[in-house]
């Protein structure tokens, strides 16, 4: 196994859109939000990466039967910032009986298009498992207390080579200007260059039978 990387120090722009309930609030408030960001920056301080919220946008998008309802999210995709929705409910794709509480998904139209879904039962450290997904590891591990286990613990953290594939793709990342740190977000957003959709990320009209008809 590597040894643990030296830490980027670098601060991340995450954007939330959250669903509105049927009360018309939030699914879930920001305290909630709040939570999940600290629990992430905690888990995530071995890499040197942190994420701060920059606003947040209701989602009209709010239960996620399959696929496509995950892929339509596609459309609200903003550049330089880590996107983040927070659904009410999202059934698991392959098990419809089951609930999930969150997803890293990629387009399947345009898979270098990925974002993270976290739902209302999502526990605290949800977003840091998802976030790990998105920074380069995909594969979960069967160890007691690694975040990408389903048996996190109560002090969740990353192996050292987890560590370094979260180094390694938050530079791929920064270098490809997929995403940008806060600073410049701020800079991007002060000469209104952001924020910014990404192109493509429409469900093309064959593989979304119906789109047409149930978008606004
Ligand atoms: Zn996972």
């Amino acid at each position: 196994m590597p040894a643990a990387p030296a830490p980027l120090g670098v601060v991340l722009p995450i954007r939330f859109r959250v669903a509105l309930g049927d009360d018309g609030e939030l699914v879930r408030d920001k305290e909630w939000l709040v939570a999940q960001v600290e629990r992430a920056n905690q888990i995530f301080a071995p890499a040197g990466v942190s994420f701060v919220p920059v606003g947040l946008v209701a989602l009209r998008d709010r239960d996620l039967d399959d696929r496509e309802d995950r892929s339509r999210l596609g459309r609200h995709l903003e550049r330089g910032v880590v996107n983040v929705f927070v659904v009410r409910a999202m059934r698991d794709v392959d098990d419809p009986t089951q609930w999930r509480r969150g997803v890293h998904w990629r387009l399947p139209w345009r898979r270098e298009r990925h974002f993270v879904v976290i739902t209302s039962i999502a526990p605290p450290i949800t977003l840091a498992h998802e976030l790990g997904h998105f920074f380069g590891n995909p594969k979960h591990r069967w160890v007691s207390g690694n975040v990408m286990s389903y048996d996190a613990g109560e002090t969740p953290r990353f192996d050292p080579d987890q560590l370094v594939r979260i180094v390694a793709h938050t530079r791929r990342f920064l270098r490809t200007r997929e995403l940008v740190t806060l600073t410049r977000f701020g800079e991007l957003t002060d000469s209104r260059e952001l924020p910014r959709r990404w192109d493509g990320v429409e469900a093309p009209e064959a593989e979304a039978p119906g789109a047409a008809t149930s978008r606004p």
